[in-house]
């Protein structure tokens, strides 16, 4: 048998996608390093854990000020190695951060300390309850690469303010990214061990998910999250699945075309369409659909295409030559259904290998790939609705379930069409942006996934949950320790009378019986049983 030592290890490679130029080499982690690092980890983290909320707290506010400083570095660092233009990178990655320590520094103690729980049930009242948050312990994080640098942050973040150590095992493409963000957080003060990242490829993060950790925060693809899931649910390791999107917007009628069309280029081309929440299918009411189309191919054909480091570049490179192909077969599959290319449809090799235009397409049908499956390329496909309720049903009518958008001059029309659409989030008049929102919790339904990060119920997911129950009176025992009876039987049908019968008489004689309960001791419950 073969030990680590004798085989070559399998190497991961961080690209500059503009240029085509390698950043960096790294030897995937072993199976074995691994679960030593896990294993390290483990040991470390009860110290972390007892240093107390307030103090990790503070070793946030010391990453949130390294990072502001260092905003511009690890923005150019991002477009490098994941191509987005410089101002995307500042925005959705270094801001994002930013901004998701922010909420943790000014929440975290609140959301995280004991939670004291008053009872209702009056044979529980002399009970005082209380909920505590514990850390799982080691928590495991695999990442993708089109949000490299925010998408694991700000998972990190979370977790280790509520006391986990973290096993970070980041996207083969952007390695780079992820090591800078472990060397500020070890600058702001985390300990090694308690924050690793382990490079590699995707049976790296297989050794990671079969390792020893105690939960496991997936971001990426349907397919990868469907093969975790199998693999966790043998060993009922608890994970959060944050998985892909085919996200719609709806044009209701009515509403603006200016704002609605610069949404959808927006919307659909923003990290090159390679987000998560981006835009992967328009539609729109009939009576605007030819202005709208014609909006959007106007300012579609204005996006200037680059390098994301030239400060003037609208939409940069695609991550890899899979993705590119991916991209294509849709468009041509759309294309030879009937579809019309009123934009783009191509790549861009005089820019680089891995180009490609954004594209509109109109006459397209839910039949197409390109309506169905997700696209995670910079492609805008536009169909029209004839009322609310066909809009509703195209936008459901996918198998993923991430986000959407609703675009209408009445937010409240926007709101009750959002309550009927199946996601985990619903923006009127805006797409993509709540990713920025800390508070709000990002995750998904339907195949896009389970759990959820950021925000309030993001931290929850970092934590386990435990009841502590403490009785008022130790020196005295409960009434319903045995000594069942006759008597015994009608004093608790009292009790319940005396809590949930209708009439105001039933409930008043249900207290003066249920009373009689109170007088037992285990002297007089005894007695009976002899
Ligand atoms: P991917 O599934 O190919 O890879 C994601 C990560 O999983 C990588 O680090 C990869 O190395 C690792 N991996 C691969 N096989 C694995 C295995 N068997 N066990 C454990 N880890 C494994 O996804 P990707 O191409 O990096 O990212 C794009 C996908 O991610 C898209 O579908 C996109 O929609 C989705 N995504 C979702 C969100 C969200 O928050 N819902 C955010 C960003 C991206």
């Amino acid at each position: 048998m073969q030990t680590d030592s004798q085989v070559a290890p399998r190497r991961v490679t961080s690209i500059n996608l503009a240029t085509g130029e390698t950043l960096c080499e790294f030897d995937c982690t072993s199976d074995t390093k691994v679960q030593a690092k896990v294993a390290q980890s483990r040991s470390a983290q009860p110290a972390w854990a007892a240093l107390g909320v307030r103090r990790r707290i503070a070793i946030l506010r010391d990453l949130q000020h390294l990072l502001h400083r260092k905003k511009s570095e690890i923005a150019h660092l991002v477009t490098r190695e994941a191509g987005k233009p410089y101002v995307e990178a500042l925005l959705t990655e270094v801001l994002v951060v930013l901004d998701a320590a922010r909420f943790l520094i000014e929440n975290a103690y609140r959301l995280l300390r004991d939670e004291l729980i008053p009872h209702g049930n009056l044979a529980m009242k002399i009970k005082s309850g209380r909920l505590l948050r514990e850390p799982f312990g080691v928590i495991g994080i695999v990442s993708p690469w089109n949000y490299p640098f925010s998408i694991p942050a700000a998972q990190c973040l979370a977790a280790l303010v509520a006391g986990n150590a973290v096993v970070l095992k980041p996207s083969e493409f952007t390695s780079l990214t992820a090591l800078e963000l472990a060397l500020m957080l070890h600058e702001a003060g985390v300990p090694e061990e308690i924050l690793q990242v382990i490079p590699g490829d995707g049976a790296t993060g297989a050794a990671l998910v079969a390792a020893a950790i105690d939960k496991l925060i997936f971001t990426g693809s349907v397919s990868t999250g469907t093969q975790i899931a199998r693999v966790a649910a043998s060993r009922l390791l608890p994970v959060v699945l944050e998985l892909g999107g085919k996200d719609p917007m709806l044009v209701l009628s009515g509403a603006d075309i200016e704002v609605a069309s610069s949404g959808a280029v927006w919307g659909a081309f923003v990290n090159a369409g390679q987000a998560c929440l981006s835009v992967e299918r328009c539609y729109v009411h009939r009576s605007l659909y030819q202005p709208f189309l014609e909006a959007c191919v106007h300012k579609t054909q204005q996006l200037r295409v680059g390098n994301g480091v030239d400060l003037e570049t609208d939409v940069g490179p695609m991550i890899h030559q899979r993705q590119l192909l991916h991209v294509e077969s849709q468009v041509e599959d759309a294309r030879s259904r009937g579809a019309r290319v009123l934009a783009g449809g191509s790549r861009l090799p005089a820019l680089g290998a891995n180009f490609y235009a954004p594209t509109v397409l109109a006459e397209v049908t839910s039949a197409m790939r390109v309506m169905q499956e997700e696209t995670f390329g910079p492609v805008l496909p536009v169909m029209a609705f004839d009322s609310d309720d066909d809009a509703v049903r195209l936008a459901n009518d996918s198998d993923y379930g991430l986000s959407a958008s609703v675009w209408t001059r009445d937010r409240a029309r926007g709101a009750d069409i959002a309550r009927r659409i199946r996601a985990g989030s619903v923006m009127v008049n805006d797409a993509l942006s709540c990713f920025g929102i800390s508070e709000a919790p990002h995750g998904g339904v339907k195949a896009s996934g389970t759990g959820r990060s950021h925000g309030r119920l993001g931290l929850e997911e970092m934590v386990r949950i435990k009841y502590l129950d403490s009785d008022r009176l130790p020196g005295v025992e409960k009434v319903w320790w045995y000594g069942y009876g006759r008597t015994f039987a009608r004093q608790m049908e009292a009790l319940l009378d005396l809590q949930f019968a209708q009439s105001w008489t039933r409930r008043l004689r249900g207290a003066m019986l249920a009373a009689g309960a109170l007088r037992r001791t285990s002297v007089t419950r005894n007695e009976r049983k002899v």
